[in-house]
């Protein structure tokens, strides 16, 4: 009866005593923190089971696994929000030394209108100096 051991290992992984799909809950305690367990989902029965009994070793590895790199994932996308977010505020820097840059810029021709237009009277001047 091998075929039945591995059906009873299956109908015992999905269903509680009563028969009813058993929920996979997260243990909080601190003995056995963020440990798989499945009871009843209706409490109706006893049922309770440790989900890492019943998964062969290489499930819980493969599960632990997955676990650390859902973790990491989480970790870099905080990353990346914060690394975004700093771009943000670089690109307001960006565009505020930009407008500085524009008016300085406009500042400088400013003065050498002036200067040219002081020049060219200077010029005029001389000019009309000579006429005389
Ligand atoms: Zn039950």
């Amino acid at each position: 009866m091998s075929s039945s051991s591995s059906n009873s290992y299956s109908s015992a992984f999905a269903t509680c005593k009563c028969g009813i799909a058993a929920p996979i809950r997260v243990s909080k305690t601190l003995e056995n923190p963020n440990h798989k367990f499945m009871t009843c989902e209706i409490k109706r029965c006893n049922y309770f089971v440790w989900v890492d009994s019943l998964v062969p070793k290489v499930h819980v590895e493969v599960e632990k696994k997955i676990d650390y790199l859902m973790n990491r994932i989480e970790e870099l996308e905080n990353k990346n929000q914060n690394l975004e977010l700093k771009n943000v505020k670089l690109e307001k820097v960006k565009l505020c030394l930009e407008k500085k840059m524009l008016d300085i810029e406009k500042n400088k021709r400013g003065k050498l209108y002036i200067v040219a237009v002081f020049v060219v009277l200077l010029i005029v001047l001389f000019v009309k100096n000579q006429e005389l």
